[in-house]
């Protein structure tokens, strides 16, 4: 369940080091590298699935709350009044990491986006 070329799969693994804002047996979240806004995050899987069509039930089941709870504290944490859940697969949906990830993306009311 990993591919030894994936760059997030050592990411997701620990064995390169990232942002880390939340971690547990089967997700690694880290900050986006190139942000959309403050905060931007990055659900990935520890496994390796190449898109959301690869991945097991179980991954699936659980990456959408993961995503809830994540906007949740984006909202208490840093004053995110939204955000963005996002998801791509295939290079024409714009996937430009061929490992599972999901985006998401806190948004401000009336301010800039990045600070
Ligand atoms: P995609 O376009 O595949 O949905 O999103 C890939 C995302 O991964 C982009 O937003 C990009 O900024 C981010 N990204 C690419 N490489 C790295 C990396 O090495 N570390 C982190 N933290 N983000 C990355
Ligand atoms: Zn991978």
């Amino acid at each position: 369940m990993r591919d030894d070329n994936c760059i997030f799969c050592k990411i997701a693994n620990g064995e390169i080091p990232s942002a880390t804002v939340y971690e547990d047996d089967d997700f690694r979240a880290i900050l986006d590298l190139g942000p959309a806004s403050k905060g931007h995050t990055l659900i990935l899987p520890k496994n390796h699935y190449k898109d959301l069509c690869e991945a097991d039930e179980t991954v699936m089941a659980k990456i959408l709350p993961l995503a809830a709870k994540l906007g949740k504290s984006m909202k208490s944490q840093l004053g995110a009044s939204g955000f963005n859940v996002v998801q791509n697969n295939g290079t024409s949906a714009g996937q430009t990491v061929f490992h599972l990830h999901v985006h998401v993306i806190p948004r401000y009311e009336g301010g800039p986006d990045m600070v």
